[in-house]
């Protein structure tokens, strides 16, 4: 059989890792993106990219911590390279705070982050209106950098690009063998997914280099993240909410919540305003689906619904798709060799 023709739909962070596992995976598959919108204008782009799990109702926990520690490993190694600069990946060390103590007192994803510890009574003194929080250092995604760099390795690994959008995954047929469906918030009319529903978030990027370490409310309402050319403000989670403008009044209460965390941000520059959607979900929609219409046969992976953790997981989710993809392979070459005898 001749090389399978591999769509991945949507250019944002799931759309570009899971292309590139797929491309590494199965190199004498041909593999192309397509998408209405690349970097910078993907909701990727405005997320902060901390890698601190948000928790799937629907899923297992040992699967989400798997998805969180094969991300991890793999972009703490990236820290570690003469890419990561160019990656826009880092180390970032900071304090997680607690108003009331948490009902879990120690994460599930606590042994995969680096020393993770309560924090001792000096650190807690900076935050005198909490009563107790947890110390540790993970990593940052810096984006748009970090897409160009997943962009840059999928040219290298002869993956070709184009803008365009999908208004029916049928549409792909007569081109492509396998469609892999990474629309994000986009599968929502793409492929009528009533399950997906978009949580808007609000974010301030600001100018404050003297801020080097991440604070953050304990239910993540409040976010201080420093990255390496601004520190992300957060945040809202506004639930079936479609609007992509900016609120002024949202701008203000990001901003006097960050300052009582954080009050010498009063100082900051040069504020920027970014609102995206967080495709949601319970869980993940990883899943393989053959698609029929008047005898014809359309193999699809999808790999969307990441909500609000999708830096969190996406090597791993990627690394699951991939291994559907090659499903997919492997029942193309059983009914190309079916059709021979
Ligand atoms: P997107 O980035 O939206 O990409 C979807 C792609 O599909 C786009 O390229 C789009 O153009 C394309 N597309 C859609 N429909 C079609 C179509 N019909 N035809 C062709 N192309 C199509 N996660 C974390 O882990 N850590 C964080 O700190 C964090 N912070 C966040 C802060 C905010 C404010 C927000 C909004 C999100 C945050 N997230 C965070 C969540 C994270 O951003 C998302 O989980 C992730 O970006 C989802 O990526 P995606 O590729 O699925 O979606």
């Amino acid at each position: 059989m001749a090389a399978p023709k591999v769509a991945v739909v949507g250019a944002g962070l799931i759309g570009l890792s899971t292309a590139l596992r797929v491309a590494e995976a199965f190199p004498s598959c041909c593999v192309t993106v397509l998408s209405e919108q690349f970097s910078p204008n993907t909701t990727s782009d405005v997320a902060a990219g901390m890698l601190i799990p948000h928790t799937y109702p629907g899923i297992p926990i040992h699967v989400q911590k798997q998805w969180f520690k094969e991300t991890f490993t793999n972009l703490f190694a990236i820290s570690n390279s003469a890419e990561a600069s160019e990656a826009g990946i880092h180390l970032v060390s900071g304090w997680q705070v607690f108003k009331n103590p948490p009902k879990d007192e120690v994460p599930f994803w606590s042994d995969i982050v680096l020393g993770f510890r309560p924090m001792s009574t000096a650190e807690l003194q900076k935050f005198p209106q909490h009563r107790s929080g947890q110390a540790f250092t993970t990593l940052k995604c810096n984006c748009p950098p970090y897409l160009q760099w997943l962009e840059k390795r999928l040219k290298a690994n002869g993956v070709q690009m184009h803008t365009r959008k999908v208004a029916d995954l049928w549409e792909l047929h007569s081109e492509y063998d396998i469609v892999v469906n990474c629309t994000g918030i986009g599968a929502h009319h793409l492929v009528g997914d009533e399950k997906l529903f978009p949580v808007r978030g609000q974010v301030l990027k600001v100018h404050a280099p003297w801020v080097k370490n991440f604070i953050r409310e304990g239910d993540g309402s409040t976010y201080i993240y420093p990255g390496i050319y601004s520190v992300t403000l957060g945040g809202t989670r506004e639930k079936e909410s479609w609007g992509l403008s900016p609120d002024p009044g949202t701008t203000k209460d990001i901003f006097d919540r960050c300052c009582s965390l954080e009050p010498s941000l009063q100082q900051a520059q040069d504020i920027k305003v970014k609102v995206g959607l967080r495709p949601s979900r319970l869980c993940v929609r990883l899943q393989r689906e053959v698609l029929s219409r008047g005898g014809a046969k359309l193999l699809v992976v999808h790999n969307y619904g990441h909500g609000a953790g999708g830096f969190s997981v996406h090597k791993g989710t990627a690394e699951e798709a991939a291994r559907l993809v090659g499903e997919c392979i492997a029942a193309l070459q059983g009914s190309s060799s079916r059709a021979k005898l």
